[in-house]
């Protein structure tokens, strides 16, 4: 992530510019986020221990070669001189990935003197870069800092496992990194850490959407980036898709008043805690939360959600060595249940996978060549019936403090929601031998529908499930087969494509026929601007981040509903991504 970016001459400001995915503005100095936060360990190899481990360097050595040369690509973003820069950099750390004195030295102190990889890789960088600062040359140790910059990235590699990369940020930190995983997020306290940005990522990818649950103000896609030095001043806005290093004392004034707006508006906004989310023709509509973490509950709690419409427990697989055991997951999702004090938790069954890794999982998650695809979230489950098993007992042991639900993700066909309910009974039986408590009767059993298969089938599921959750983020991905997660493709993102709301439509419609409850848990649901859409469909149900509960709110008390469901006939009418916005727009008074 190396480019000059042109700085403005005058104030000194550099401002980068991505996509806001996490509204808010944030003030702060850089943290960067490189090998220091991994650590190094250093240990000696047994001989026949060696190839192997030359092997791990190799492949490390592999795959950051490939990280590289993809952002040779995404450097388009950059004027043209920066961007020619930055080819010629990127070049150069390709060359040294290659058969260059770095990784040659790396590979001889495994050979020679028996250490791990990671070990020999940092001792050969500090041997090459102790080497050139000695020699008082300004284009030396500018290649002193290519070499720890292509070095810490193998080292990154090598580390599988993030351990706490954030552990020792300083409070006030905005953390500047290539890419944030969903797994690094989840490891973040909003307390210390006032904003994020990254080189990579979209809108809708688990990063984002974790970050929006936390609250914290977050940019992707900033494409390749010039690593300014810990420390620097910086403004970050979540809304705009800003960075803006070494603000101006004009600039930090306009940003400050803005900061400002914002808290005034959320005071408002807290004034409709206690106050129902019904339409002004008395149409009323379930607010839910969608959970991460368990500590984001209390959040949940707070902003007067009305239950958790999706608890994403993927999560609680993630920045481990092994899987949670039952009574480590039961005691998780205990504390959810507990905190909703009788409001209904819908606990979703893990949907690792794509970008979601848990490395606890180890073999059961091998690479695959098209991971979106892959065997993940259901599929996963269905393979490996142990981790399944475990995590059924585990939801219906905490539906033993409050009332629960289990969602399915990823289902494709009845035949998989068949399958789970008779590991279902023969879980239930289990336990009642044990003579533990659980949720009696047992909860029900939904899917989601989020895979267009199973939208276009929505009839038949309907026969097996006992409530649809309609996930618009990969029934949009899937859909119109646009990466969630990539930056590239980020602006072909979208959920108004008339094919994603005629799929939308023919799931609740299958749904209200079945007399089954359905509800949105897409990132759709929390964006006021597609509230009355939704509550026009026929939809009385939304999950959304905490976060975004009293926004959605302020929207449906403005709603008329017989308005909204004429507006959303003749959004379905359409044909047209650019009418509908249209439409959309003109009933939300932005025309
Ligand atoms: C969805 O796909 O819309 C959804 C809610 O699930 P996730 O974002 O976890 O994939
Ligand atoms: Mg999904």
């Amino acid at each position: 992530m190396s480019a000059k970016v042109p700085s403005d001459a005058r104030t000194g400001e550099t401002i980068l510019q991505g996509i806001g995915v996490s509204p808010g503005v944030a003030f702060g100095r850089i943290t960067l986020i490189d090998a220091a936060g991994y650590g190094v360990s250093d240990h000696t190899i047994g001989a026949d221990g060696l190839a192997q481990e030359i092997e791990r360097l190799d492949k490390a050595v592999r795959k950051s070669r490939r990280q590289i040369l993809a952002l040779k690509r995404i450097r388009g973003r950059l004027p043209d001189a920066a961007a020619a820069e930055l080819g010629d950099i990127l070049e150069a750390h390709v060359q040294m990935l290659g058969d260059s004195r770095l990784v040659r030295g790396a590979r001889k102190r495994i050979q020679d003197e028996g250490r791990n990889a990671a070990a020999a890789m940092k001792a050969e960088c500090d041997a090459i870069v102790t080497g050139f600062q000695a020699m008082d040359n300004r284009y030396l140790a500018a290649r002193a800092d290519d070499v720890r910059e292509v070095a810490y990235r193998v080292l990154r590699n090598l580390t599988d496992a993030p351990k706490n990369a954030f552990a020792g940020a300083p409070e006030g930190s905005v953390v500047l990194s290539e890419s944030i995983s969903p797994a690094d997020t989840a490891m973040m306290d909003p307390g210390r850490i006032n904003g994020f940005a990254a080189s990579q990522g979209g809108a809708q990818s688990h990063t984002a959407i974790l970050a929006r649950s936390l609250g914290i103000p977050a940019v992707l896609g900033l494409g390749a980036f010039h690593a300014p030095s810990p420390g620097t001043e910086v403004i970050l806005d979540g809304t705009e898709g800003v960075v803006i290093l070494r603000p101006a004392p004009a600039t930090e004034a306009r940003y400050r008043d803005k900061h400002a707006k914002q808290v005034r508006d959320q005071r408002r906004l807290e004034a409709l805690i206690d106050e129902p989310a019904a339409t002004r023709d008395g149409v009323t509509v379930r607010l839910e939360a969608n959970l991460e973490l368990p500590r984001e509950a209390e959040i949940a709690s707070r902003n007067g959600a009305d239950g958790v419409g999706l608890f994403r427990t993927e999560f609680m697989f993630m920045n481990r060595d092994t899987p949670p055991d039952e009574d480590d997951q039961y005691t998780a999702l205990a504390e959810v249940v507990r905190a909703m004090k009788g409001r209904p938790v819908t606990i979703r069954t893990m949907d690792v996978g794509g970008e979601k890794l848990a490395y606890a999982l180890g073999d059961d998650l091998a690479p695959s060549p098209n991971p979106a695809l892959g065997l993940r979230a259901i599929r996963l489950s269905l393979k490996r019936p142990k981790l399944l098993e475990t995590q059924l007992c585990a939801i219906l042991r905490a539906g033993a403090h409050g009332p629960v639900r289990i969602l399915l993700p990823m289902i494709a066909t009845a035949g998989e929601v068949r399958q789970v309910r008779e590991i279902l009974g023969r879980v239930a039986k289990r336990l009642r031998r044990r003579g533990v408590d659980f949720a009696d009767p047992l909860p029900p059993l939904g899917v989601m529908i989020e895979v267009p298969g199973a939208a276009i089938a929505a009839d038949s599921l309907a026969q097996v499930a006992d409530f649809f959750a309609i996930g618009t983020n990969d029934l949009t991905q899937y859909t119109l087969a646009i990466d969630r997660t990539d930056e590239q493709v980020a602006h072909l993102y979208n959920p108004l494509h008339p094919a994603v709301l005629r799929l939308m439509d023919f799931a609740v419609q299958a749904a209200l026929r079945a007399r089954i409850p359905v509800s949105v848990c897409g990132e759709i649901a929390g964006d006021p601007r597609f509230t009355a859409l939704l509550v026009g469909l026929g939809i009385r149900d939304l999950s959304m981040a905490s976060t975004s509960l009293l926004r959605v709110k302020q929207r449906i008390r403005q709603i008329e509903f017989t308005a909204a469901a004429n507006r959303a006939r003749m959004v379905m009418e359409s044909h047209d991504s650019g009418r509908i916005r249209m439409l959309l727009d003109d009933l939300n008074g932005l025309n």
